[in-house]
């Protein structure tokens, strides 16, 4: 089996497919802290992409509430307990290697278990090019089960006391999380298929399924571990999200030849979302682009992480974890970048903070920004630690280095006259 550089796990990994890296990658950071589950990213995606006869069960886009919430539901509880029993067959530890560490290289160690990929390997008999399992109907059917529902647990083994999430006047918790296809650098799916009727687009990283091609064995449906391919019983082949790939290629009417965000990412009224294209290297790894807010978030703040990364798939959707949480329940979802991404983000720097007012600016993808520096405007103590905040100017510039959006960070207040008390 071919073998590839994940940089998520610090370490090469086999992959059954080889395929050359694209030149740019389609890639989003979700900031989980900001969001309120309104659906808007789900309908806009649905009224886009899935409102015809065979795709009433199909959710491109879902949000669903952690711990319980799930669509298809307990996707992720059912693989990480099929990932446990590999690593128990196989007698291999699970853990992160965090003394690996090393810079943009290898930011959160290196992951010492077994991959999707690997554990199929590592099956007396392998059978399948990846570790999974297809959802019943049953489990695709409700697709937001247990919104809003909380819970005391604080993910310590034989730990039941509601004392240690991060909020003590809240001892109980729930977050949403967002999902959408993570156009993965090494995806299951497209390893999976049969008929290879799954490719990933040279331009931009995008995964998509040839309808011509395909012809419904539902391999993807088993093999991709976060269930973003979904099978419809009246064309019977497999659909998938496709990125709103007329919009990255400029094509959508609004647009005027350049590249959109998708509509997921450019309805959100929360602004918890940004999507960029990221450069990559023949190798696989991100060539180093330090003012393209996704670079910046993900390798220099290293404030948003991948999701599950030890499935081994590459994700390419990073999400800023949400501050209450438990951190055990934290990091065997996003890894051991877990801790420091919290700590940056609760007490921002000047930089971090100008790049978060770019979530949301603007429909157009922002390939670069710059920062231009202004007053100091408050201080306070964070954690026990000074912390200051300037009105800082950040640009952000487009495709054609054209300039799309300049914001402040300390946003624009109006206040009522005192005689129209319900106007401005
Ligand atoms: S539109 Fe934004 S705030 Fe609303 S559910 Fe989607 S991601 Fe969350
Ligand atoms: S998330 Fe699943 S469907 Fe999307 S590219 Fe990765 S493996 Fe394929």
């Amino acid at each position: 089996m071919p073998e590839v550089y994940n940089w998520q796990l610090g370490r090469n990994m086999s992959y059954p497919y080889q395929a050359a890296s694209p030149e740019l990658q389609w890639a989003f950071v979700f900031n989980i802290n900001r969001c309120i589950a309104c659906q808007t990213c789900t309908f806009a995606c649905k009224a886009t992409w899935t409102f015809s006869k065979g795709q009433e069960y199909m959710w491109w886009n879902n949000v669903e509430t952690k711990p319980y919430g799930g669509y298809p539901r307990f996707w992720d509880i059912k693989l990480l307990e099929i990932l446990d029993k590999a690593h128990t067959s196989a007698g291999k530890d699970a853990s992160w290697d965090t003394s690996q560490r090393n810079g943009t290289e290898r930011p959160y160690g290196t992951y010492q278990g077994l991959t999707v990929f690997e554990g199929a390997q590592a099956e007396a008999t392998p059978t399948e090019v990846a570790l999974g399992y297809e959802p019943t109907d049953d489990e695709w059917a409700a697709p937001n089960l247990y919104e809003d529902t909380a819970t005391g647990l604080t993910s310590k083994e034989g730990d039941t006391s509601l004392e240690s999430t991060g909020l003590p006047e809240h001892k109980s918790w729930f977050f949403y999380l967002q999902r959408v296809c993570n156009h993965c650098s090494y995806p299951a799916c497209l390893a999976s298929c049969p008929r290879q009727a799954i490719y990933k687009r040279p331009q931009d990283g995008i995964v998509l399924i040839d309808q011509e091609r395909c012809r419904g064995y539902r391999k993807c449906v088993s093999a991709c571990p976060y269930k973003k391919t979904m099978y419809r019983p009246t064309t019977r082949v497999t659909e998938k999200c496709v990125a709103c790939y007329p919009r990255i290629e400029g094509k959508d009417p609004l647009a005027l030849g350049q590249p959109l965000e998708t509509r997921c990412m450019a309805v959100c009224p929360s602004k918890i979302r940004i999507q960029g294209l990221v450069k990559k290297n023949p190798d696989g790894s991100w060539a180093e682009d330090r003012y393209n807010p996704i670079y910046f978030l993900v390798k220099v703040a290293k404030v948003a992480l991948p999701l599950y990364p030890q499935f081994g798939t590459e994700p390419n959707g990073y999400y800023i974890p949400p501050r209450w949480a438990p951190k055990p329940y934290l990091r065997q979802m996003f890894g051991p970048g877990v801790d420091a991404a919290i700590e940056r983000y609760i007490a921002p720097d000047r930089e971090l903070l100008a790049v978060q007012q770019l979530f949301r600016a603007t429909q157009q993808i922002i390939f670069r920004y710059e920062i231009i520096e202004g007053p100091k405007v408050f201080e306070a103590v964070v954690n026990g630690k000074n912390w200051e905040m300037f009105n800082d100017t950040v640009v952000g510039y487009g495709k054609d280095d054209q300039e799309l959006v300049r914001l402040q960070v300390n946003e624009v207040q109006y206040t009522r006259p005192a005689e129209r008390p319900n106007s401005i």
